[in-house]
């Protein structure tokens, strides 16, 4: 078996890659499928998804009708085991609660992490979200360009299965042909929302998913990922015909037991794992990189979950893809003589310049919408059509007052009634009981429509994280201090994104569910809370500066890398991990060479 023990794990790899979600799902992939051996050590617990996936339970048999609990915060059909707003036993800091200065943490602790139950709206930054700075003298460009990371967005793309469509629009890239898969059908709601948002001038198009609308091509991508090498093709084709297309019945929030979403435990690790080049050990801590005489780091010691005992595991290369803030922590906890303010952190940047996506929701309801006959409109789970920035010619004359765009993600229709399926209608009805309200219900049923608005947040000094002086998690690891402050630049975009979705909904004939907001403060929400956090280990040409080149290595330790969302030197309005998936694949690209040649 490739899960490992203690008794099984071997006493050298050629990488340890920490985390097995999207970073580390993509950095060990690509690694083993060249022939590189890697050991991945993962906090949480196994996790198997076609076996634990309660994907044909509908709301009738789901405990409280599928409603949220502490344990479940989105529901019984949130995928996540063991993780949510606060991990038992594992607590962080935040330096202020009030709502301007609040940081919220998403974690979870499973084979796969976050990538079990994430949205998958995989977008590709655009040329401009690489060079912010020299655009409009904010934040900090990237070392790289988008030319540097393509090749690796058509990778990930080929290889994950992405729908989606070329549109030929400004700073929104077009895939190479055959990289994306047909996107799906739009609903009836979004239909009505593309022809009114279009006569507002706001272009409306197919969203992006990790979602397979239709088998992968097993017979020529595996060519077009692995060139010259015949393992990783016969590995890679036998999985992409195993992967199910989707079935457009059941909510992707619980995982896919048919494999046609990405997962990476559904995805990424069963080839890795037949390559045989694959050692798993979950419920393995890791608190500290280890170091040689030499200055460079030979392993990481962890903690044993299981026993709470403290382990070490040796390696050539180390790879951190814990997630951004947990791959800060451990360089931070990993202090020695040497490195004093923490491991690769002599610019003193790790933990510094947080980001999270700006977010900002209206939701209304539409006349027009109502009594419609009854309708499957399950669809592919949202994202069918979406709202790219379409304003950057008039931000560029100083028209807005505000720098950088957002996205806008819509939803509607009539999804499998639920639970919460004709609550909360007294603001339309004035309330009712009996006949009188199953008539409200099957009137109003799928007239509603919401709109979240995904923008982007530029890098400032007040917003990081370090390691608080008094608090341990349960194993004795210091945690994590957030720090936390929008500028003016999101706060304005928030009350942007409030006036354009209360003008669509009215375009549409409808109303707002509650008046849109002019004041940005109280429309943003918290730092942290759409779950789109990176920074943290930033990436830059300068070691004075950033904490690792444009290869995610750090710059102190040349066999250290990070290959999660912490590299991140600006964090566009596109929804961050098919970035950080590209990022991950290079970056195991260049670690594969330098190995080759002797120099790792
Ligand atoms: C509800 C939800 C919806 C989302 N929707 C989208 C979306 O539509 N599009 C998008 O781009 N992004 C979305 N995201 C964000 C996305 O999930 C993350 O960007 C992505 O998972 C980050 O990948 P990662 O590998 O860095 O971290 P994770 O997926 O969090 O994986 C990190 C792994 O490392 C493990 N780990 C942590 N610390 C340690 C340690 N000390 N030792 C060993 N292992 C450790 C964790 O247990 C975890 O398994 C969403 C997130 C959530 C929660
Ligand atoms: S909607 Fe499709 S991709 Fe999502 S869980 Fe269902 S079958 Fe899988």
């Amino acid at each position: 078996m490739p899960f490992v023990t203690a008794k099984t794990q071997k006493s050298a790899y050629d990488v340890i890659v920490v985390g097995s979600g999207a970073a580390g799902g993509q950095s060990a992939y690509t690694l083993c499928m060249d022939g590189a051996k890697v050991l991945m050590l993962e906090a949480g617990r196994k996790y198997s998804p076609e076996t634990e996936t309660p994907m044909f339970q509908t709301p009738d048999v789901a405990p409280l009708g599928g409603a949220g609990t502490p344990d479940k915060p989105f529901g019984f059909y949130d995928a996540t085991v063991d993780g949510g707003w606060d991990v038992p036993g594992e607590p962080y800091v935040r330096a202020s609660e009030e709502d301007a200065g609040r940081f919220e943490w998403w974690r979870a602790r499973m084979l796969g992490g976050r990538t079990n139950h994430w949205g998958r709206i995989s977008l590709r930054n655009g040329p401009y979200d690489f060079k912010p700075l020299s655009r409009d003298g904010l934040g900090r460009d990237w070392p790289i360009s988008y030319e540097d990371v393509a090749p690796y967005y058509d990778k990930v793309e080929l290889l994950i299965g992405v729908y989606g469509s070329n549109e030929g629009l400004e700073n929104t890239p077009n895939s190479p042909p055959e990289c994306l898969l047909p996107p799906p059908k739009p609903i009836v709601s979004d239909l009505l929302v593309a022809q009114r948002a279009k006569r507002l001038g706001i272009p409306v198009i197919p969203g992006h998913r990790a979602v397979l609308t239709q088998p992968l091509d097993h017979l020529r991508s595996p060519a077009r990922l692995h060139p010259g090498n015949a393992a990783a093709q016969r590995i890679l084709a036998a999985d992409m015909r195993s992967r199910g297309a989707c079935l457009w019945a059941t909510p992707c929030g619980r995982g896919c037991s048919v494999r046609a979403n990405y997962q990476s435990a559904t995805v990424h690790l069963p080839p890795a794992l037949h390559s045989g080049n694959l050692d798993i050990r979950t419920d393995a801590m890791v608190y500290e990189i280890t170091l040689g005489r030499d200055g460079r780091a030979n392993g990481v010691s962890f903690v044993d979950r299981t026993s709470g005992k403290q382990r070490h595991a040796a390696a050539r290369v180390v790879v951190l893809a814990a997630s951004a803030c947990e791959s800060a922590r451990i360089l931070l906890n990993s202090r020695s003589a040497q490195f004093p303010d923490g491991l690769a952190n002599s610019s003193g940047k790790v933990g510094r310049y947080l980001m999270d996506t700006v977010g900002s929701s209206v939701s209304g309801q539409i006349p027009l919408l109502e009594s419609l006959p009854p309708l499957n409109e399950d669809a592919a789970d949202g994202h069918q059509l979406y709202v790219p920035w379409w304003l950057y010619q008039e931000q560029h004359a100083g028209k807005l007052g505000f720098a950088r765009g957002y996205h806008i993600e819509f939803n509607g229709g009539k999804r499998m009634p639920g639970l919460g399926t004709g609550a909360g209608l007294e603001w339309l009805t004035g309330g009712g009981y009996g006949a009188k309200f199953k008539q409200d219900v099957r009137r109003y049923y799928g007239s509603f429509v919401s709109f979240d608005g995904r923008g982007e947040m530029i890098p400032n000094e007040q917003s990081f994280c370090e390691i608080d002086p008094k608090v341990k998690d349960k194993w004795g690891i210091p945690v994590l201090r957030f720090h936390w402050q929008w500028s003016e630049h999101e706060l304005k975009q928030a009350a942007h994104m409030q006036k354009t979705f209360a003008e669509i909904i009215d375009a549409m004939g409808g109303k707002p569910r509650d008046p849109p907001k002019s004041d940005g403060a109280k429309a943003i929400a918290p730092g942290g809370s759409i779950i789109h956090e990176v920074g943290g280990a930033i990436m830059g040409s300068d070691p004075k500066t950033s904490v690792t080149n444009p290869w995610c290595q750090t710059w102190d330790v040349d066999n250290l890398f990070v290959t999660d969302g912490a590299v991140f030197a600006s964090n566009a309005d596109k929804n961050p991990t098919l970035t950080i998936m590209a990022l991950a694949w290079r970056a195991a690209d260049h670690i594969l060479e330098r190995m080759r040649r002797k120099e790792l």
